[in-house]
């Protein structure tokens, strides 16, 4: 293991998760990592198609989370965070939560655009994937610069697991107009990129971001990254760390950040 700390992953208090907190921690106690941190939806005003409720009740969530804590103790580190999704209409209040509750790590995440969920096949029905990929790349650099308690931007080109051709004729290259953007602002603004090892679950043969978007992020003078398998059962947690570490040294980076009350700790990856 090279990576051991999974910063992405969601148990029953996220509303497309039924894992309870205790079933993910010995999971993740049994793989050997250090560290994990929940980051649970908070998907407010989400467009109704499975009649799914994107939120949770951060009281019981935190009071939750210190039993575990307390439960783990020494055997591994438990933090607490919530993935923050983003919709126009919803930032300010998503920013309010995130400042009224001691989050140690905040995700940014794009699952919906313009109030339709690519999630489903039907987003795609009848529409160009291209034009597709770079309206997802538009909405989220104009929602990442209105929304600031955030420490991470999540899945990058989550939308890529989900089109007709997923990431077929998908590239750096292919999109670096919608992209360079998106990579800039978090370099100027001193935010992390997240390394989400779900793109290798989805068969994509790369996590989210891509490599040549890591390659491209180092290129420009980016460092900062958090990693997370974004598991929702146990057997997904710290997915693929070894082929994500093993790309990540290969790229350049030395160092990932984990989150302690909402300051990096950079962690070296361990070759
Ligand atoms: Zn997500
Ligand atoms: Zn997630």
């Amino acid at each position: 293991m090279n990576i051991l700390y999974d910063y992405h992953l969601h148990s029953d208090f996220s509303g497309d998760c039924e894992t309870p907190v205790e079933l993910m921690a010995e999971r993740a106690a049994a793989l050997g990592l250090r560290g994990i941190c929940f980051t649970e939806h908070l998907d407010l005003d989400a467009p109704v198609i499975e009649n799914i409720d994107f939120t949770f009740d951060p009281g019981l969530y935190f009071r939750k989370m210190q039993n575990l804590k307390e439960s783990f103790q020494g055997k591994l580190e438990i933090r607490v965070g919530a993935e923050l999704g983003m919709q126009p209409h919803t930032l300010a209040a998503a920013d309010e939560f995130a400042a009224r509750w001691p989050f140690d790590f905040v995700i940014a995440s794009q699952h919906y655009v313009n109030g339709q969920d690519p999630y489903y096949p039907s987003y795609f029905e009848g529409r160009d994937e291209r034009r597709c990929y770079e309206e997802f790349f538009e909405v989220q650099y104009n929602l990442m610069r209105r929304l600031s308690r955030w420490n991470t931007l999540g899945h990058m080109d989550y939308i890529v697991r989900y089109g007709p051709a997923q990431n077929a004729d998908y590239s750096f290259e292919a999109y670096a107009d919608y992209i360079d953007p998106i990579l800039r602002y978090l370099i100027e603004s001193g935010k992390c990129l997240e390394v989400n090892t779900g793109g290798f679950k989805y068969g994509l043969g790369q996590p989210n971001p891509a490599a040549d978007v890591l390659a491209r992020y180092r290129e420009l003078g980016g460092e900062l990254i958090t990693v997370g398998s974004d598991a929702h059962t146990p057997e997904y947690l710290a997915y693929d760390f070894d082929r994500a570490a093993a790309l990540l040294a290969q790229l350049g980076f030395r160092y990932y950040a984990v989150f302690r009350d909402g300051t990096a700790c950079m962690v070296p990856l361990e070759i």
